[in-house]
């Protein structure tokens, strides 16, 4: 399978894993829109909301919820958003489905839901990762 967030899930390409189980898969988002910005996926390959199974949507749902509390104890920020875009005209880029959770704080300046991508800077990717997944429950 040709998909890159595929190959993140069997390690071809490296990514910062914050978490994993047998439905999931979340890691560092590497353009982030904020510090702690991640990236919920589901194992099995779904392009979009209309290919993946209600129960692997379930799961996806289940670790945005877990991650989503361990991102607001690990970085405190005012507000998240979770985005998840369906299809080339709602911006989605990669054709692998995912849930976007972006740490928001008062005067961060994003415009959500089409944006510029900005390489992060891979060592505090790496550090935030590794908050992150201590804080998880
Ligand atoms: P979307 O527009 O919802 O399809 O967003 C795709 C996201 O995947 C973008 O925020 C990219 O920065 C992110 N992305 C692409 N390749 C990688 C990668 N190898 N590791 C981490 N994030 C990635
Ligand atoms: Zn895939």
């Amino acid at each position: 399978m040709d998909c890159i967030f595929c190959k993140i899930i069997s390690n071809e390409i490296p990514s910062v894993k914050v978490y994993e189980d047998d439905r999931v898969f979340a890691f560092l988002d590497i353009n982030p829109l904020n510090e702690g910005h991640l990236l919920v996926i589901p194992k099995a390959h779904a392009a979009t909301i209309h290919e993946i199974t209600e129960a692997d949507f379930m799961a996806v749902a289940a670790a945005t919820h877990k991650l989503s509390a361990a991102v607001k104890k690990a970085l405190n920020p005012e507000g998240i958003n979770l985005m998840q875009l369906n299809g080339e005209v709602a911006n989605q880029v990669v054709p692998h489905l995912h849930v976007h959770i972006v740490p928001r704080w008062s005067g961060d300046g994003l415009t959500i839901c089409k944006w510029k991508l900005v390489a992060g800077d891979m060592e505090k990717i790496q550090a935030i990762g590794e908050q992150i997944k201590e804080a998880i429950e």
